[in-house]
């Protein structure tokens, strides 16, 4: 099919220019992989401003997607739409936005005082936006110029839907630089929370401060996988690291029945949330330490210390698909050393969230970790995100969580 003429009225949501592939680099966006990057781009057509619908054309100029153009950024177009005859206007992101809360809602996400992943960018169509809910607030990241020009119709689209009380932008740094945009952060729309907010997930309240937590307050990546790991952990002494503001501790003493835990996070503010999380929710057996973790492992392993179970949740040990071998022998020193505190029959629950390490990779090292330690390893569950981060196959870099919960012999 060939393309749409060339409209100039940019609020039509038609294109206002168009980018042509070099020769056979059109497959993965007949795909219907969304991103583009600038080296497969042959030549632009029209003057498209940043943050402006372009259409995608194969070298033969046949239409392959509709996409938003941002010179700024080496993802210099990013994908939204297959079909020439539907304009990027109001009503394509408000059809998109609903479809994402209702697929939440449907599985019973949005339930009151919960929070929940809403929007994930490239998993529900509409990269470069994520919205977490937690209870009244809304808070989203905006992490491509695509969105961050619709960012008051897009705000206004989700008040609509969900009648929040107040909506949160927080975004991370590092995107905003890679697509030269700047969005100003904190409150945008209604009230700002007066202090933390509080939600219930499987039965435990958590203080969430919106403000100034991490990412967009918690990890809600790791739900789940919390309830699933503590099912393990019935009266085991367990070592949470990178425990955050206590998610696997808190699971772990609460719905799993652990004898004891300890949670150890370098972040002093976290660990303030974790304890007043443990108090909050009468868990006297949960205790939690500022450190290193890699430091602590090592002391615990020169010490002679042992624990019944060990999760380990590190951040993202690389970005890039070029660090992945740096990456793979961080996530080696780590699993390696807490084999070593591990006691025969102990529970290893290990988790990765760089995407750039895949499944295969990270099972694959878990059984280097047991060739060298000459131990054992059962994987028991091997899980990814919760659903409402959903994976879509045609965007592989949407599967970036891996959690493994693991038998040590
Ligand atoms: N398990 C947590 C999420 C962990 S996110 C949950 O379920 O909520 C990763 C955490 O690692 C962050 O809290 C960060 O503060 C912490 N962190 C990063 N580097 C660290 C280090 N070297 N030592 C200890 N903690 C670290």
């Amino acid at each position: 099919m060939h393309a749409q003429p060339v409209e100039l009225d940019a609020a039509s949501g038609f294109p206002t220019g168009q980018a042509i592939l070099k020769p056979r680099k059109a497959q993965p966006f007949f795909n219907r992989h969304p991103w583009v990057f600038d080296s497969a781009i042959a030549e632009l057509i029209g003057e498209p401003e940043d943050g402006a619908v372009i259409d995608l054309l194969s070298e033969k100029q046949r239409f392959i997607a509709r996409g938003i153009f941002n010179r700024q950024s080496r993802l210099r177009v990013r994908l939204y739409c297959w079909d020439p005859a539907v304009p990027l206007d109001a009503a394509f992101w408000q059809a998109r936005l609903s479809a994402a809360i209702a697929t939440r809602r449907a599985i019973g996400y949005l339930a009151p005082g919960r929070a929940c992943r809403l929007v994930f960018s490239e998993a529900d169509g509409i990269s470069g936006i994520v919205v977490d809910q937690y209870g009244d607030y809304l808070v989203i990241q905006i992490n491509s110029r695509a969105m961050a020009v619709r960012r008051d119709e897009l705000m206004g689209q989700l008040a609509e839907l969900l009648h929040p009380r107040g909506i949160l932008i927080r975004s991370e740094k590092g995107i905003a630089r890679e697509e030269g945009i700047e969005v100003a952060q904190g409150l945008a729309w209604g009230t700002a929370p007066e202090g933390p907010i509080f939600i219930e997930e499987h039965g435990l309240q958590y203080g969430i401060d919106l403000l100034t937590g991490q990412k967009t307050g918690c990890y809600l990546d790791q739900v789940e996988n919390r309830a699933a790991a503590a099912r393990y952990l019935r009266g085991r002494r367990v070592l949470d690291l990178f425990c955050y503001t206590g998610g696997f501790s808190l699971s772990a003493a609460k719905l799993g029945g652990a004898r004891e835990v300890l949670g150890i996070d370098s972040s002093e503010r976290a660990i303030a949330t974790a304890r007043a999380n443990a108090e909050l929710n009468g868990l006297p057996n949960v205790q939690f330490r500022v450190a290193d973790c890699f430091q602590a492992l090592e002391e615990f392993v020169a010490e002679g210390t042992r624990f019944d179970a060990v999760i380990l949740d590190p951040p993202k040990f690389t970005r890039s698909r070029h660090n992945v071998d740096e990456a793979l022998r961080a996530y080696h020193r780590i699993n390696r050393l807490a084999v070593e505190l591990l006691e025969p029959g102990g529970i290893l629950v290990t988790c990765s969230c760089s995407g750039s390490v895949s499944r295969d990779d990270f099972a694959k090292g878990l059984a280097v970790v047991a060739q060298r330690s000459g131990r054992e390893i059962q994987i028991f569950e091997q899980r990814g995100a919760s659903p409402d981060h959903p994976v879509r196959p045609t965007c592989p870099e949407s599967e970036y969580l891996k959690c493994f919960i693991c038998g040590v012999l």
